[in-house]
């Protein structure tokens, strides 16, 4: 019954997530969640919210964790907007910032919401086609007649680009807005948002969801000019004027106060990371070198959906892109060391070591 729809509604194609099993038993890697939880810090600060503030509205301009995120980052928090997870934040960028008449341009293979806030926005969009080895090729991002949107590192590659390129499409496209979405920034070498002080163009976003393991909670942030923040909150102020709640905004800024939980799971998580890594390799797989909290991996011998299915059945949830330029790559969460052997042994049952 489509007749009552919209032509907004009819032009949308909804983002299909990644599962979401309730099976205790199956070991999730397929979302790119961490492993090892939030800070203790998190769950005090909310439970204190919990027990005698729920039925007071949040600070509108979640001022909290604002200023948290303002000394993380070393910029006044004119520059931060807050949201209900980065993606409502990309969404409200892509609404601020990009127009029905100027195409914008992204990455061929890239997080796949932006195609979807383009269509749903009415926005035209150019997928800008990725080199042989997946590394993004920052020169074809440079003039462009629309805004930008490129993930940092990129998924589901993993793929990083320095910040001396990221910065070089910032200065080749001055009329423009360049959106840099560093979801995995914290498991790669540098961010890029301390640029945000120097160009007025430059829009950082971040997630709360990765490194500082509150998916969940659902926050995200961008960082940027004051005059790109203001844009923001207009927008969002004509939604809803509380974005986040209070347990959100609690929770949120405890995670970011905690520095040391943040610093040694990051830590762990990569160093993990490349241990995965080299024992993929000695498995046969070729592996990208990923600099976020997970890899994308292909196999010479075994397609990357029967080796999904396969594993899935041995209770290791992976993730498949049924999309022709990646559906021979798997892409696969890093978990504990713990959880990362069991893996393993699995992966060696179904494909013996290669000699
Ligand atoms: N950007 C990228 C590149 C992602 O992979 C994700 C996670 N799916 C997000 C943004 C959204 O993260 P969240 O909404 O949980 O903040």
């Amino acid at each position: 019954m489509t007749k009552f729809w919209s032509e907004t509604t009819k032009r949308t194609e909804p983002y299909v997530p990644g599962e979401q099993l309730n099976d205790p038993n199956i070991i999730k890697l397929n979302t790119n969640e961490n492993p090892y939880g939030p800070s203790s810090q998190v769950k005090e600060a909310i439970q204190d919210e919990l027990t005698r503030k729920l039925h007071l509205y949040p600070a509108p301009d979640a001022d909290k964790l604002r200023d948290e995120i303002g000394s993380y980052y070393n910029v006044t928090k004119d520059h931060i907007f807050v949201g209900n997870g980065s993606d409502e934040v990309l969404a409200f960028s892509f609404m601020a910032f990009f127009e029905p008449h100027a195409q914008i341009r992204f990455p061929a293979i890239t997080y796949s919401f932006y195609p979807v806030y383009a269509k749903l926005f009415n926005i035209p969009y150019e997928q800008v086609p990725l080199n042989r080895d997946f590394t993004i090729p920052a020169e074809d991002f440079f003039g462009a007649e629309g805004g930008i949107v490129i993930a940092n590192p990129n998924a589901p590659t993993g793929l990083y680009l320095n910040v001396e390129a990221v910065e070089e499409i910032v200065i080749n496209n001055p009329e423009y807005v360049v959106i840099i979405d560093e979801a995995y920034i914290d498991f790669a070498p540098a961010s890029a948002a301390p640029l945000v002080k120097q160009y007025p163009n430059l829009l950082i976003v971040q997630t709360l969801s990765k490194s500082r393991s509150l998916a969940g909670l659902r926050v995200g942030f961008a960082l940027g000019d004051p005059g790109l923040i203001e844009a923001l909150v207009r927008i969002k102020d004509s939604f809803n004027s509380y974005t986040i709640d209070r347990l959100a905004i609690a929770g949120a800024a405890a995670a970011i106060k905690d520095r040391d939980h943040f610093r040694e799971t990051t830590q762990t998580i990569i160093r993990t990371r490349e241990w995965l890594i080299s024992e993929m390799k000695k498995r046969g797989f070729h592996v990208l070198p990923s600099q976020a909290n997970f890899i994308f991996v292909s196999h010479y011998k075994h397609s990357a959906k029967s080796l999904y299915q396969r594993l899935k059945q041995q209770g290791f949830l992976t993730r498949h892109f049924q999309k022709p330029a990646i559906d021979h790559y798997l892409r696969i969460t890093i978990g504990t060391d713990e959880q990362m052997e069991s893996f393993l042994k699995a992966l060696d049952s179904i494909t013996p070591l290669a000699a």
